[in-house]
Formats: C-alpha cells, sequence, structure tokens
C-alpha cells in the first residue's frame, strides 16, 4: 500500500501535524501513517508555552499563570503577562490524548516501527526494523545526523534537571511562576533556576544551563538543593519526580534537509526558536502554514521560519557561545528594559522590523555589533 503522507514520530510536532489532519476535510480522502518507534512509552515531561486567551489545548493543561517573576543583576521583577497566560502541559497527557484521536478516528494508521532509512525515488520508500512502507510525501521528525557532526553552525545546548518537590509547609505562589532567576549561578555561566509553582506547597524546580559544554548529573542535583536551601529557604521537601533535557539552541541550516518529497518537522524543521529552546507553540502555528501551503500546492515548508529572526539568534548565539558570562547581563536587559509581550511577541516571530530595533537596542551595543560582525564576516 502506498500512503498519500507518512509522519515519521509521535513527538510534538508529529502528533500536531496528525491531529489537524484528522480535522480537515482536505484529508478526508488521504490514506496517512504515524511512525514511532517507542509508541508504549508516553514522554514524561513537562511543556511550556504562552498564548493569549482560550487556547486548543486548555482541556488538557495542568495550571496556567498570568505573572512571572525574573531576578538577575541584582533587580528583581514581577512580570504582568496580561493579556497572556503561561501555560504548562504535560508531554505524556498530551502523547495519550493524541493516540487516542488517532486509534478512535481509523482515519490515520499507529504504526510502531523504528525508521532506519528514507529513500527517494517516484515515491519515497520508507525502511522499518519491522516493515517497508512508500508514501508520495513524508514528514520526518528525526534529526539529520549531519547537525551533530556540523562544526560551522553555532551550537548551544539548554541543558536542565527538573524536580517536583512537596512541601509541608505552604511556600509556593501559585499564581505567579519564576521565568529565569539568576540568583545561585554555576560558575560565571548563563545558568538559571526556572519554576513552576502548581499549588501552594508543589512545584516544578529545574536548573537550566545555556551553555556550550555538558556537566555532571550530580552537578544539576547540588544546584537545585542551593535554591531550594538558599533562594527558597524550605527546609522540609519530597521528591515527587524527576525530569532532564537537552534542547539544542542553534543556527544550523535545518531547512537544507528538506526534499521535494521530504519535509522535515519539529526540531529536524529548524521549529525549535534558537534563541529561546522554545517550540511546542512554533508546532503549533507551523503546523497551521504547513496544511495551508499543501492546500495551496507549495512546498509544505514554503514561508516557515523567518529569516530575519533567524539572523537576530546567530549574533544571540555567537555572544553566548563566546561570552557565555554574559547571559545574566542579557537576559536582565531583555527583561528590565522590554515588556514581556513584546518578548513573547518577538519570540514568536510576530513583532515588526521596527519594534525589533527598539528591543536590540535595548542591549549593550559593542558587544552586539562585534557578535554581528563576527557572524556575518
Ligand atoms: C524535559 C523537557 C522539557 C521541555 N520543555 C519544553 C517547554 O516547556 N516548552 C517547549 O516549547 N519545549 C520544551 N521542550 C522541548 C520540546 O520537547 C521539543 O522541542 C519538542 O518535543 C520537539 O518536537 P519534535 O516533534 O521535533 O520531537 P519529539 O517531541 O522529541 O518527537 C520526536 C519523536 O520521533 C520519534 N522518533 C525518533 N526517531 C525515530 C525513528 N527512527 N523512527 C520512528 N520514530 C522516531 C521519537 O521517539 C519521538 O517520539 C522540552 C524538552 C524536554 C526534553
Amino acid at each position: 500500500m502506498t500512503y498519500d503522507y507518512l509522519v515519521i514520530g509521535a513527538g510534538s510536532a508529529g502528533l500536531q501535524l496528525c491531529l489537524r489532519m484528522l480535522e480537515d476535510p482536505y484529508f478526508l480522502e488521504k490514506k496517512i501513517g504515524l511512525l514511532e518507534k517507542d509508541i508504549d512509552s508516553a514522554p514524561d515531561k513537562t511543556w511550556c508555552y504562552w498564548e493569549i486567551g482560550h487556547g486548543r489545548w486548555d482541556h488538557l493543561i495542568d495550571h496556567q499563570w498570568s505573572q512571572g517573576f525574573f531576578a538577575g543583576g541584582g533587580e528583581e521583577i514581577v512580570l504582568d503577562l496580561s493579556p497572556y497566560q503561561y501555560k504548562k502541559l504535560n508531554a505524556g497527557k498530551f502523547f495519550r490524548f493524541a493516540r487516542k484521536k488517532i486509534e478512535e478516528s481509523g482515519k490515520i494508521d499507529w504504526i510502531a516501527d523504528e525508521v532506519v532509512d528514507v529513500q527517494f525515488q517516484d515515491t519515497v520508500k520508507i525502511h522499518g526494523q519491522n516493515s517497508n512502507y512508500q508514501s508520495y510525501h513524508v514528514f520526518d521528525s528525526r534529526i539529520d545526523p549531519d547537525f551533530y557532526e556540523n562544526q560551522s553552525c553555532k551550537k548551544i545546548w539548554q541543558h536542565f534537571k527538573g524536580w517536583e518537590i512537596r512541601t509541608k509547609e505552604p511556600s509556593f505562589d501559585p499564581n505567579k511562576f519564576t521565568m529565569m532567576d539568576f540568583r545561585i549561578k554555576y560558575n560565571n555561566s548563563t545558568t538559571f533556576t526556572y519554576v513552576l509553582p502548581t499549588s501552594s506547597t508543589t512545584a516544578l524546580v529545574e536548573f537550566t544551563f545555556f551553555t556550550p559544554f555538558m556537566i555532571d548529573d550530580h552537578t544539576y542535583d547540588l544546584y537545585l538543593k542551593k535554591y531550594i536551601d538558599n533562594i527558597l529557604k524550605i527546609r522540609e521537601y519530597t521528591i515527587d519526580r524527576e525530569e532532564k533535557g537537552i534542547i539544542p539552541m542553534t543556527d544550523y541550516p535545518f531547512y537544507k534537509n528538506h526534499q521535494e518529497k521530504v519535509t522535515k518537522i519539529g526540531t529536524a524543521g529548524g521549529w525549535v526558536r534558537p534563541s529561546s529552546g522554545y517550540s511546542f507553540r512554533n508546532s503549533q502555528r507551523f503546523v497551521t502554514k504547513l496544511i495551508k501551503n499543501l492546500k495551496n500546492n507549495l512546498p509544505p515548508h514554503h514561508g516557515i521560519g523567518h529569516n530575519r529572526f533567524r539572523t537576530y539568534d546567530t549574533i544571540f548565539l555567537d555572544l553566548l557561545e563566546k561570552h557565555n558570562e554574559m547571559g545574566e547581563e542579557l537576559f536582565t536587559s531583555m527583561y528590565t528594559k522590554n515588556k514581556i509581550q513584546q518578548i513573547f511577541r518577538f519570540l514568536d516571530e510576530e513583532s515588526s522590523f521596527l519594534q525589533d530595533i527598539y528591543f536590540i537596542s535595548t542591549f549593550e551595543k559593542w558587544p552586539f555589533l562585534k557578535a554581528a560582525a563576527r557572524s556575518f564576516s
């Protein structure tokens, strides 16, 4: 059998794409398959994103906040997010919801297999561990191995460990999350703590690195403990759950890995915003665009990922790569000199060129100009 569309990977991008296809009459007569290697282990991680008002996944979210907090450069500020809400979703819950929807619909084949090779002739031939498949078009969320080998792009790793803690006494304000707190740092690098309180006695506390280097597991534990002891000043708590992650922040040209009949999606398609590591919201936006392109007979990736924003991100990554010690100063400028709504618009690639100029002018000029010169010389 030949599929019209085969999606490789039931992750953030693949699932959002399949759920959209299920709802859209354009795909009613199409034969669609979804290939996933880890079909029985729903991912246990937290996805956060911001949006204005009611959203598509509100029935799945665990918590949302209308206020944030930032601490850095000796300053502490409360971020009033209105009209935005910052929302927390469990990836496993999302996976189970999507799987049920897909299976109940009977319209998309949910296939448990690991893809080992994809070859392109008149159709795309997909070789799996268990079987082989054919499709007229493939949406592929596997990261190209060239990304790891490539030495010429900028790569910063956003790596972190989080503890979901439970306290005896009320210790958190569940209406306010901490976006970045630089008061506890690993040496002089770009490291901070992120706190997502879900009640007065429960919170996910994550110690995060934006660095070109990695560290051992023990170091995360040490810094999490320091933050909980010294900043949150919590004496008694239990750890209910742990989560760890590594997200690439890079200007690697993922778009070069698209082929006529193979469209890369998710991280593999460059859907992670390089300067922030967020991708869940991008997946939502880019899936909409991708489907519009399909209907208009355009290459599915057409217009996805704006060059102007990639240019800013390259400069930002260059600064973090060459001067990792400047991270706190950079983010302090960002959060103290700009409204959070403007930051969200910038990260969503919705700000105008003039707004971007203002945004960039709030940073120390010389390091930025030097990074720009290095990046584009
Ligand atoms: C702990 C953690 C917390 C995070 N928090 C946030 C957050 O708050 N907000 C946010 O926006 N982003 C967050 N991220 C990043 C986000 O998870 C990723 O950017 C996003 O999942 C990328 O989507 P994706 O579809 O490309 O990849 P994934 O979601 O990783 O999905 C890829 C899928 O492809 C499957 N697969 C891979 N290779 C094959 C193969 N050969 N054959 C078949 N299947 C295959 C994998 O099993 C996987 O299910 C977090 C990441 C982690 C790890």
